[in-house]
């Protein structure tokens, strides 16, 4: 059974005859997807074909072509493991508010179901595919533990608040996935049901440009091996060594978090099972559950989640108090980008995420703080940290990273601090507390021989 709490219809129609269509987006896996299961639960109580479809937008939210190969290598899996299961997966290629409605008209689908989502983009698409189809349509939360929806019905205040109505729920939903099994009505030949590309060769010419990262194998099963190495050999150790950048202590599973190549879920319930230091255990599982649904929860009420209008009133009067404070330096977009700031270690964050395509948590907030420091205005700053952050980072264009700057330039979930210049009363920090937290030279000298 599923969970009732995760399916929220997106209109009020009725099924009447056809098959069940999952749009996979967000959560780009076979295994422990709760949107994948219910669409098969669907199609067999109506006993109908289920298929799996797709869509790539281009050019989505700045994605390169390092990330679009990396989603790209995971989706390629997910069809050849659905196809093991009977279940046809379906590729389009365009805007997804029109190409989807488009293949559901052209195919005569029943019932569609998709994956919950809180950015904008993804709310528009949604509401578009809604309009343009006569159809049930239902979104699963399959990324939280707790849906989003379910957790709280308001944007959160910060950690403290969400903490406690995560807990209250998380035992109900944190139960075991079922397996999906191999679907047993298939679409008949020669009926509308059967169009749909392939992943062809066209879509693969992006992996023969060498723009594949070399520090991160795609797809569901790299997820879990990377996923047993950080149990077996870093999760001892997390609450000790995860704010140092020098060393490879977190578990460096964001990217495949971001892409849905492994459930949330099921990572909390490895975690759960395994026998180790356990303020390591909570430390991991504070940050893997509460700080990520927060960033869901803010960024599903909250829709100027990207800029300077989204920052609470207390930082917003702040840093406008200090608009005009002198800046000692100030950098363009190129000289950001090329790490061609005066501070080492700035330059080589920007660098790790750069050649990595993952820069170390610890220093993202760093990264962040002294864009604000040195740009021309705050809504320069909370630009130019999200560019960057989704042009390079593997795991960006992700609630997470809208938040994690949010906190870092805007106080969003924080509270005020002493007052200085330029930040107001926003968190700062400086290389000196680097310094005295982490081998600053170490980790700039292992960038350098990246
Ligand atoms: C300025 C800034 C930008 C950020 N941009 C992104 C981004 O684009 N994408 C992204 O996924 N995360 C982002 N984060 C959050 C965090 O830094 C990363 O999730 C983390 O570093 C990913 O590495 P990991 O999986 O090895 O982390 P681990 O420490 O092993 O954590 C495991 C998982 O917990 C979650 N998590 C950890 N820290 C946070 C956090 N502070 N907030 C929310 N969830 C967290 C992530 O899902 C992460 O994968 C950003 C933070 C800041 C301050």
């Amino acid at each position: 059974m599923i969970n009732a709490g995760r399916i929220h219809s997106l209109n009020q129609l009725e099924y009447q005859s056809g098959s069940v269509v999952y749009w996979m987006s967000r959560d780009q896996r076979v295994r422990d997807n709760w949107a994948l299961l219910y669409a098969q639960n669907q199609a067999l109580k109506y006993r109908v074909p289920l298929k799996v479809v797709f869509c790539r937008a281009p050019k989505f939210l700045g994605a390169r072509k390092q990330q679009y190969a990396f989603m790209m290598e995971g989706l390629r899996q997910v069809s050849q493991d659905l196809n093991l299961l009977h279940i046809p997966f379906h590729w389009l290629k365009g805007d997804p508010e029109k190409e989807v409605p488009e293949f559901l008209n052209r195919t005569r689908a029943g019932l569609l179901v998709t994956d919950f989502d809180p950015l904008k983009i993804k709310k528009r698409w949604k509401e578009k595919v809604c309009m343009n189809v006569s159809i049930p349509v239902a979104d699963v939360d399959t990324h939280n533990i707790i849906p989003c929806r379910i957790a709280s019905d308001k944007q959160e205040y910060a950690a403290y608040t969400l903490r406690p109505k995560i807990h209250r729920k998380l035992y109900e939903f944190l139960e075991p996935f079922p397996e999906l099994k191999p679907h047993p009505f298939s679409i008949q030949t020669g009926s509308a049901d059967q169009t749909g590309e392939k992943i062809g060769t066209d879509d693969l010419k992006i992996k023969e440009t060498g723009d594949r990262t070399q520090f991160f194998q795609s797809g569901e099963k790299h997820a879990f091996s990377v996923l047993e190495r950080f149990i077996r050999e870093k999760l001892d150790h997390y609450s000790r060594d995860r704010n140092d950048p020098a060393k490879d202590g977190i578990s460096g599973l964001s990217p495949y978090l971001h892409f849905g190549q492994i459930s949330a879920q099921k990572i909390a319930i490895e975690v759960m099972e395994t026998d180790v230091n356990e303020v390591s255990k909570e430390s991991f599982l504070e940050e893997l559950i509460v700080r990520r649904e927060l960033s869901d929860n803010y960024c599903y009420y909250n829709n100027n989640y990207d800029s300077f209008e989204g920052f609470p009133q207390w930082a917003r009067k702040t840093l406008s108090a200090h608009r005009r404070d002198p800046r000692e330096n100030i950098y363009q977009w190129e000289q950001f980008e090329n790490a061609e700031t005066h501070d080492p270690l700035w330059n080589a964050a920007q660098m790790e995420m750069v050649k990595k395509g993952k820069m170390h948590g610890y220093i993202r907030m760093y990264w962040a703080k002294k864009i604000l420091e040195w740009t021309s205005s705050v809504e320069a700053a909370v630009e130019t940290a999200i560019a960057l952050n989704d042009k390079y980072e593997l795991d960006g264009r992700d609630p997470n990273g809208y938040t994690g700057i949010a906190w870092a330039i805007g106080g969003v979930h924080d509270r005020a601090w002493f007052e200085r210049p330029v930040f107001g009363k926003v968190r700062y920090m400086s290389e000196r507390g680097c310094r005295s937290k982490f081998d600053v030279d170490q980790y700039i000298q292992q960038i350098e021989r990246l």
